[in-house]
């Protein structure tokens, strides 16, 4: 029997949910540093760190890898080859064939805390639920070391004619976050066709792998303040730093620690009175 497949594949839960006017934008800040770094062997050359140009790289600690695969052998109580990858999809695959367990880990798990280790391993050589359960959490908190899906150069559009985001973001930042969030943000692009109206609008999105929050276009008007246009950044911001838990199934994007933080936003009644009383003006600008 080869190359069986056992599941789950853990997938890489990203929040997307941009507006409806899709952004064209890209993210273009460094992920996260990868964990380690890939050590040439030294009995060969010492030129081996060649880096062809443009692509990005993972590094893979090999020490760090040999001490996981032996780990797992000794769990597995079998033979163990282990592969580091860069994948953006399948964060961990493992099978067995020929008395051999072949698994394929994200490049994240190297550097992950030991608690994280013990249950990856628990779950591959057991397939343990709880153990799954604290790996899929894991990935969900490290998305942004996921290669994101594309590389090109990213047109952000910060500044709009009546709200400047970029100003917007960075004023939140520094009162909310301490300056730790390093998300990016665009005005996103309006599907609206002339003389339509629409039924609902989405007026931010957060998408967790390019760590980009777009903001709807139809909030870049005169009559719309700048406290509002700040909440739904805001709401966005928290996607970023509040982690959607994992409970069986479907994320919960919203869970209390996420509302609490929400409601501590110093207009926070006033926003929200004001969408009430301008939702419909909003669906038709
Ligand atoms: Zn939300």
């Amino acid at each position: 029997m080869a190359g069986q497949l056992v599941f789950p594949f853990f997938q890489p839960r990203s929040s997307r949910s941009s507006t409806k006017g899709r952004v064209r934008a890209l993210a273009t800040l460094p992920r996260i540093a990868p964990a380690a770094v890939r050590v040439p062997e030294l009995a060969h050359e010492p030129s081996l760190f060649v880096f062809p140009p443009g692509a990005p790289q993972i590094f893979v600690h090999e020490g760090a890898r040999q001490t996981l695969e032996r780990r797992l052998a000794t769990a597995a109580n079998q033979p163990v080859v282990l592969s580091i990858t860069d994948n953006r999809h399948s964060m961990i695959r493992h099978a067995r064939a020929g008395g051999v367990l072949r698994v394929r880990l994200h490049h994240m798990f190297l550097g992950s805390p030991p608690a994280v280790q013990e249950a990856l391993v628990h779950y591959l050589v057991n397939g343990n639920r709880q153990a799954s359960n604290l790996v899929g959490q894991y990935i969900d908190a490290n998305l942004t070391r996921i290669k994101p899906r594309r590389r090109t150069a990213m047109q952000l559009l910060t500044r709009g004619k009546c709200h400047d985001l970029l100003d917007i973001f960075r004023s939140l930042n520094e009162t909310y976050f301490d300056g730790a969030v390093d998300a990016v943000i665009t005005w996103g692009r309006s599907s609206k066709r002339h003389g339509q109206s629409r039924k609902s609008i989405k007026l931010g999105g957060y998408n967790a792998v390019e760590r980009l929050i777009s903001i709807h276009p139809a909030l870049d008007r005169p009559w719309v303040p700048r406290y509002f246009v700040s909440f739904v950044v805001f709401h966005e911001m928290l996607h970023h730093v509040v982690p959607a838990p994992r409970g069986g199934g479907r994320a919960n994007l919203h869970p209390p620690a996420f509302r609490e933080r929400e409601a501590t936003y110093r207009f926070y009644e006033r926003a929200l009175a004001w969408e009430r009383s301008h939702i419909s003006r909003m669906l038709r600008a």
